[in-house]
């Protein structure tokens, strides 16, 4: 399992553009943009569809889960926060229940829950959501559940 990250050195400000988000994410719901114009959903939030340039937006409720679309294993730590939890995985999960009328899928990139060796192109993942210590903001993360009989892993060397 990835070592822990310490989330009382870090502050985040959610900004209008995020903090319905982030209110989600404290009641146990991902959301994803979803423009009320056109359809096209996307990660993460910001004011204007980048299919139709409406800033009529709203939301849609994702179930969490998705398939490992791509990983990178994270060994140097970029702030003190992640001292502790490196070597970890950033997982980018293709979501189940997210696709736009052009056909787009979402992918969401965050810290995964399994170790490098546990994690492969093509299984299934759901989301975890993590008290943040120090705040009253809570943090998703990725969390392997299944097996798929195609996988792919990247190899040293
Ligand atoms: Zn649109």
């Amino acid at each position: 399992m990835a070592g822990p990250i310490d989330y009382s050195t870090i502050t985040i400000y959610p900004n209008p553009d995020t903090v319905e988000w982030w209110e989600g994410t404290r009641s146990g719901k991902l959301l994803v943009r979803k423009c009320n114009s056109c359809g096209y959903m996307f990660f993460p939030p910001y004011p204007m569809c980048a299919r139709c340039n409406s800033m009529d937006l709203g939301w849609h409720q994702s179930a969490g889960t998705g398939i490992v679309h791509s990983y990178c294993v994270i060994v140097q730590p970029v702030a003190a926060a992640f001292v502790s939890a490196v070597p970890f995985v950033i997982g980018l999960v293709e979501l189940d229940d997210c696709r736009s009328p052009d056909g787009s899928l979402i992918r969401i990139p965050f810290a995964m829950l399994d170790d490098e060796d546990e994690v492969a192109i093509g299984l299934p993942a759901g989301v975890v959501f993590e008290p943040m210590a120090g705040s009253d903001l809570v943090m998703p993360r990725w969390k392997l559940k299944g097996t798929s009989p195609r996988t792919w892993q990247f190899q040293e060397g």
